[in-house]
């Protein structure tokens, strides 16, 4: 009998049986038929510290026996408190405030919320819209649906459902780009801040990577340029950091390359090195002063049942623990090496006439191949190479848990560029 669990993103016609996976071990993971797969997805990029982690587990087990879930309504407990003060610690300077909740999209629903009540509470009530950029993906809730990119952001199907809001196009200078290279890509931005302005309340930004839509990778020089737009145009600066944070760029947060400080960032996916589903919205003094008043519109309406759940919270210090005290970002430097060597400068890939471009970017790699019908069947191959791999569209990527050994990102990138000269 078919299972009754239902899928993401899975057509129920032409779907393979998904298989079942028993238990795993550092970046691999074991299913039911004996195979070992190593992943190079580390599960949607959130199993940073790769599975069964001894300290990650021993937390969860600590803080089960002493408190597994309390709401934050008029309540606190240690874990939230703790995380709190850790996040603000080694977030970029003036992110001092937290809301905690749930998921990555549940938090970009939060933070824009909070730019709409922002504006509302300073006397701007028509900023009530977004700025977001082509090629974003921020979220599968509706209001994140309304501000991915309206055409090959998996939702185009809904437009009529959701609410509308502004685009402008996706940053095209790589990462290397100067001062120069980004001008385009902000007299873009500007040219919709102008025209709009006065009906937007903030422009989201995936900085420097743009993941789900297609691994889209520009330059800190354009965060830059982002942030002296938004305060010239009284628009907040929103840094969806869900996957770029907790070192997936090279640097703890994307915003670090740039040495930019957004008006509000969101965490979720590394934040508990995966271990539990939660989220954070940090936001600055301004965002947070704001919400001081004696109205009651100065409340911020929105309380998921399980922020700041205790387990969630204790495994996410754990996670940062971790990550600090084992140099981490030196492992981050390493992979990124390898991944360069094997793809980045590997001539005959790049000459490929399947391949369209290949992109680095921290423990981040991408082969974007010319069309989605060259990468049909690389999953089942993958496998057979002991190799979990799942492509989208036409993107091969790999995004691996920051412990995977050396060799076997080698592995990874060999399967990868194997697919290709089959
Ligand atoms: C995954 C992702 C989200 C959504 O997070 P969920 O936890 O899946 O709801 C939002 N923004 C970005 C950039 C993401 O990568």
């Amino acid at each position: 009998m078919t299972s009754p669990v239902w899928h993401p993103y899975a057509h129920l016609l032409t779907q393979p049986a998904a298989p079942r996976v028993i238990g795993g071990e550092g970046p691999r993971f074991t299913l039911d038929t004996g195979e070992t797969l190593l992943d190079a997805t580390c599960s949607w990029w959130c199993m940073i510290h790769g599975y069964s982690h001894p300290r990650l587990v021993a937390a969860l087990k600590a803080q089960a026996d002493t408190l597994c879930h309390v709401m934050l309504g008029g309540l606190t407990h240690e874990p939230a408190d703790r995380l709190a003060r850790e996040l603000v610690r080694v977030t970029p300077p003036g992110l001092n405030h937290v809301f905690f909740s749930d998921s990555g999209s549940v938090g970009m629903e939060v933070a824009m919320k909070m730019a709409v009540q922002y504006h509302h509470l300073g006397g701007r009530p028509g900023k009530r819209r977004m700025l977001s950029l082509m090629k974003a993906y921020h979220g599968d809730t509706s209001g994140c649906m309304a501000v991915c990119d309206p055409e090959e952001g998996m939702h185009s199907l809904f437009a009529g459902y959701l609410p509308r809001h502004h685009f402008a196009p996706a940053p095209a200078a790589p990462y290397e780009a100067g001062p120069d290279a980004v001008a385009q890509d902000l007299a873009a931005l500007r040219e919709r801040l102008e025209r709009h302005h006065h009906e937007i309340a903030a422009l989201l930004v995936e900085p420097l990577l743009q993941a789900a839509g297609g691994l889209n990778i520009t330059s800190p020089h354009y965060l830059k340029g982002a942030r002296e737009l938004c305060d010239e145009f009284d628009v907040l600066l929103i840094f969806d950091e869900v996957a770029t944070g907790f070192g997936r760029t090279g640097r703890l947060f994307a915003a670090d390359h740039a040495g930019v400080s957004p008006d509000i960032m969101v965490l979720s996916k590394g934040l508990t090195g995966g271990y539990l589903g939660h989220a954070a919205t940090l936001a600055s003094d301004r965002v947070h002063d704001a919400f001081i008043g004696e109205s009651p519109l100065h409340a911020f309406m929105h309380g998921p049942t399980f922020m700041g759940n205790p387990l969630a919270c204790r495994v996410a210090l754990e996670s940062l623990a971790v990550f600090e005290e084992e140099n981490y970002l030196d492992k981050i430097a390493r992979l990124n090496r390898v991944l360069r060597e094997s793809l980045l400068e590997d001539p005959t890939l790049r000459r490929h006439p399947r391949v369209h471009d290949v992109r680095v970017l921290g423990a981040t790699a991408v082969i974007e191949a010319k069309a989605a019908t060259d990468l049909e069947g690389v999953a089942a191959f993958a496998r057979a190479r002991g190799v979990w791999l799942r492509p989208f569209g036409r993107w091969l990527y790999t995004m691996p848990a920051y412990i995977t050994p050396l060799d076997d990102m080698r592995l990874v990138t060999e399967t990868m560029k194997a697919w290709f000269s089959r």
